[in-house]
């Protein structure tokens, strides 16, 4: 396993809030307003503790499992949800995650809402972002954007989540650019959506490491950077939803 230094980290975040910071000087917003979640999947607790030390405390999971065994080690992080979620493990992400970025369904929305409220964890609520499958992308999940306008209504009476925004993926093949489009629509529909729901937040979860820039230029409020901090992933199984 490889090791890396706390300089190392310190390093690796400095370059990737530069270039967040340059993003937003190109696109006239606030550096202040985008938050970094180290997307930690594969990545060992212990050098994760040295990740922490170096102030990368916003940490990303996309297996419900994987999180269990690392969130006991890092007291000091925080936690966000960015893999799909099957229903028989909403129970224990309630119990682990502060916010879970890949809510695709009322249903889902429903069932988190009333752990929510079992589990006493999350008095002010649970942060949730609505994943939008924006392209109509057959090989991704989230709510088609006529769905979640029909369903918006419904989900923003939900009493123990929190609304934060919405979330999506960028298209995964070639350059930046090309997911620029997703990101543009996502910005599109959250400010029809935020009009007409005030309790809808104005929160943008989008950009990976290969396109944040461009997810920052186009609004992101949230950027999932995993291989830019922690380096290449060894490979996980195919047909995993959301390994890459
Ligand atoms: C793995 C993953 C990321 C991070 O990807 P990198 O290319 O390592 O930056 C971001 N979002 C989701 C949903 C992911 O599954």
């Amino acid at each position: 396993m490889e090791s890396s230094s706390i300089e190392d980290f310190r390093a690796a975040r400095a370059r990737v809030l530069e270039t967040i910071a340059g993003a937003c000087k190109r696109s006239g917003r606030d550096p202040g307003a985008v938050s970094l979640v180290a997307v930690s999947k594969t990545v060992d607790a212990s050098r994760l503790a040295t990740a922490v030390q170096a102030g990368l405390d916003l940490l990303g999971e996309n297996r419900v499992q994987e999180a269990e065994s690392k969130c006991p080690l890092l007291p000091g992080a925080r936690w966000h949800l960015i893999g799909p979620l099957q229903s028989n493990k909403a129970r224990k992400a309630v119990q682990l995650f502060d916010a879970i970025e890949t809510v695709d369904s009322l249903d889902l929305a429903r069932r988190l809402d009333r752990l929510a409220g079992e589990s006493g964890r999350h008095p002010t609520g649970l942060g949730i972002y609505l994943q939008v499958n924006v392209d109509r992308d057959e090989a991704k999940s989230g709510f088609l954007p006529e769905i979640l306008q029909g369903e918006l209504h419904e989900l923003s009476s939900l009493p123990n989540v929190r609304l934060l925004g919405l979330m999506t993926v960028g298209r995964l093949t070639g350059s930046a650019e090309e997911a620029r489009p997703t990101f543009a629509r996502l910005r599109g529909l959250s400010e029809r959506l935020t009009g007409e729901h005030p309790s809808l937040g104005h929160g943008l979860s989008m950009g990976m490491t290969n396109d944040y820039a461009v997810a920052v230029e186009e609004g992101a409020t949230l950027v999932r950077v995993g291989r830019a901090i922690f380096g290449t992933r060894a490979d996980v199984p195919k047909g995993s939803a959301s390994g890459r």
